[in-house]
């Protein structure tokens, strides 16, 4: 992997091939539907994995970068996290709301014990003496988004290939070098198995989206493709149209939604629930939508998430496993008692271990974390009452990002930041951060960006503002996989990856936010 040469990519090219390329990828675009906002720009090639491998479209996991069927594992691994109720209420008590709401139904009855995951696992290139290595930045549990558009990304370079060779700029841009990307019928296949495993052939499935949902056509791809090769209905609703439109059967508590329309024969009944929304505070404005989630999830539908599987995607969790012991329970054979069949998956808990950054809880008084603040020069001034945990975020500030325990984006904090957000954050809220070292992602990796101006959004003329941009870039690679279970063997497969590229200039990865690209992968 070290032997590749970064400084040389991307290759040479003209202006006018530049701008032959950036009229291509804009076309295409446009035929494919990525309409989201002109802050939602793509990316001429960029090799984020580096691998000698020669199959026409190997899997990306089975390059060097990660163990083949890692991310079966992970597939598995959060099936289990999610079905071990004492653990999750130790890491996320706090969380508020959903976990209280969950803990109350849990007490009641559970009419539904399958859970879907739709996952995705995020990584980065980690460049540490000299070796690169893939480290995960987060594990999504909820929304994860982007797999159609990625695969539509991926198509678009190689059709891209196909029309102009990438004008022969260089030896790694053929064919043999851009792996498949089957996210979008991977991902389908996740829902339409819980759809079968409901069982009623003429319910739909329910897709709650944010009111204006920006990533609209993400969300359509997978609607269509449920339609087509699964004949599976899909109905869209936001929580608040599902304060009207929801209603449980009394004694069976399925779930059925009523629309009143001339031309749709509702109500439906619902198999499976795919949240798209309802993972950020702003997905609340009133204590009513927590009431609706909650409705959801008393349902006999499947929920994808289930509210405990979207709590497991926490940033505590996250952490709470990179403890002494923890990863490795899980993997065991103990899991029989978590509701998923035993299979001893110890054996990948080194891999699994060799993917994670340094991580520990702000609140943390564990042995290890006392024992790295005496290994430090000198002790956190000005937190001398503090916990270990936030003591030592203190003096490894600069190679730190703190994260809170919520989703939705924007709120971690960085490096420098770091102190003087130590120093005013109140003591009762440090349980609800965790310390992440920052992955230090190779330096002098440049790639060209199709960035359209934020001023033409949503106009005409827009397509004819984009810009090619030369800038420095970090590359974020994400792996889809899906996961059935909740009785006996967990259905899981890996379908699928991701790469969002942004300049060096932001921490931020969302795409839809403006902050960076939608791009894919050559293999070298
Ligand atoms: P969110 O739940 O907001 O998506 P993430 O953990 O994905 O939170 O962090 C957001 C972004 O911050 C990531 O996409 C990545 O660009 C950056 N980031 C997060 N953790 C790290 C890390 N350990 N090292 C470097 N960058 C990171
Ligand atoms: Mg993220």
């Amino acid at each position: 992997m070290a032997s590749f040469n970064f400084a040389a990519w991307p290759p040479q090219l003209t202006p006018e091939q530049l701008e032959a390329l950036t009229l291509a990828a804009n076309n295409i675009r446009a035929l494919a539907w990525i309409t989201i906002p002109s802050t939602f720009p793509i990316t001429i090639q960029y090799p984020t994995t580096h691998t000698n491998h020669r199959d026409p479209c190997p899997p990306l996991t089975h390059s060097r970068a990660l163990p083949p069927g890692l991310q079966s594992v992970y597939n598995v691994l959060y099936a289990r996290v999610a079905m071990d109720t004492q653990f999750l209420d130790t890491a996320d008590e706090f969380t508020g709301t959903l976990w209280r709401g969950w803990k109350k139904i849990r007490e009641h009855s559970v009419v539904q014990p399958l859970h879907l995951g739709l996952f995705r696992s995020d990584y980065m290139l980690h460049a540490a003496e000299d070796r690169l290595a893939l480290k995960q930045v987060e594990f999504n549990t909820i929304s994860s988004s982007f797999g159609p558009l990625s695969e539509r990304a991926a198509a678009m370079h190689r059709n891209i290939l196909a029309s102009t060779s990438y004008f022969s700029a260089s030896p790694h841009l053929t064919a043999d070098n851009f792996p498949e990307n089957n996210t979008t019928s991977g991902l389908a296949e996740g829902l339409a198995k819980a759809h079968e495993a409901y069982g009623v052939r003429d319910a739909r499935i329910l897709f709650v989206v944010q009111p204006n949902e920006r990533n609209v056509f993400d969300q359509r791809w997978l609607e269509y493709e449920l339609l087509e090769k699964h004949q599976i209905h899909v109905v869209r609703q936001t929580l608040a149209d599902l304060a009207v439109s929801a209603s449980l059967d009394p004694s069976t508590q399925a779930l059925t939604i009523t629309i009143p329309s001339p031309t749709n024969p509702s109500p439906y009944e619902i198999s499976t629930i795919y949240f798209r929304a309802s993972y950020t505070p702003s997905d609340f404005p009133s204590p009513s939508y927590y009431e609706t989630r909650f409705l959801l999830e008393r349902s006999r539908a499947i929920k994808c998430p289930s509210l405990p599987l979207q709590l497991a995607g926490g940033k505590k969790v996250q952490e709470a496993l990179t403890r002494p012991g923890v990863l490795e329970r899980f993997l065991s054979n103990e899991c029989a008692k978590w509701g998923t069949r035993a299979l001893d998956l110890t054996a990948h808990a080194a891999d699994i271990r060799a993917t994670w950054m340094g991580m520990w809880a702000l609140d943390s008084e564990d042995a290890d974390i006392a024992a790295a603040l005496d290994h430090l020069p000198v002790s956190g001034q000005g937190q001398g009452n503090a916990p270990p945990g936030t003591r030592l975020a203190h003096l490894k500030a600069p190679s730190l990002v703190l994260k809170p325990q919520r989703e939705g984006g924007g709120n971690n904090v960085y490096r420098e930041a770091i102190p003087t957000f130590l120093d005013a954050l109140p003591a009762e809220e440090r349980e609800a951060w965790i310390a992440m070292e920052m992955i230090e992602t190779p330096r002098g990796v440049s790639g060209y960006l199709v960035r359209a101006s934020p001023s033409s959004s949503g106009t005409d003329n827009a397509s004819t503002e984009k810009k090619v941009v030369r800038a420095e870039v970090i590359s974020e690679l994400g792996f889809f996989g899906y996961a059935l279970f909740g009785e006996g063997e967990v259905v899981e497969r890996e379908v699928g990856w991701l790469v969002r590229t942004k300049g060096t200039e932001s921490n931020e990865g969302g795409v839809a936010a403006g902050f960076s690209v939608l791009d894919s992968v050559v293999l070298v």
